[in-house]
């Protein structure tokens, strides 16, 4: 396992989408390794593919409930709503209260292309939307709550 560098809003990368996950082999088991282990060193809650400059649709979370990789995630249900402050590994000193679902259901395989689903509320809903969103080059920002600003902290 392997830390790797996590880019920031300078990076253009971060408004990309990323592709499908097709192949499920090595490659894809050490990206996953090094994303688990680039997100315990950055004492985040959650990280995408893309976060570390490569653009497949893999995402990993730890919520401190255990780890959980997600290959190809879709939240599948979304109920009711919460409105909570949120920042990004790739933002870092920015954050701003956004809007999320309540409660979401998520589907999405493990690094041997089996599906799981995860059904979750609080901190890890947000969460799973936060890094789905960056599947798609959407960033917390884009879902401020209304009458909400970006603070920064520096
Ligand atoms: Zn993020």
């Amino acid at each position: 396992m392997a830390y790797r560098q996590i880019v920031t809003e300078e990076d253009p990368i971060l408004r990309k989408k990323s592709r499908q996950v097709e192949k499920f082999d090595q490659r894809l088991a050490s990206l996953i390794d090094d994303m688990k282990e680039t997100l315990k060193r950055a004492g985040g809650v959650g990280l995408a593919a893309v976060q570390v400059g490569v653009l497949k649709r893999v995402i990993v979370v730890d919520c401190g409930d255990g780890e959980i990789e997600l290959v190809n995630p879709e939240i599948i249900s979304e109920e009711g709503e919460q409105k909570e402050q949120e920042g990004c590994l790739s933002l870092p000193g920015e954050w701003g209260v956004t809007v999320r679902p309540a409660i979401v259901k998520i589907r999405g395989q493990d690094r041997n292309g089996k599906w799981h689903i995860y059904k979750a509320d609080g901190l890890k809903a947000r969460c799973f939307c936060h890094e789905t969103d960056h599947l798609d080059g959407r960033l917390f920002v884009d879902r401020l709550a209304q009458g909400e600003t970006i603070h920064r902290t520096e």
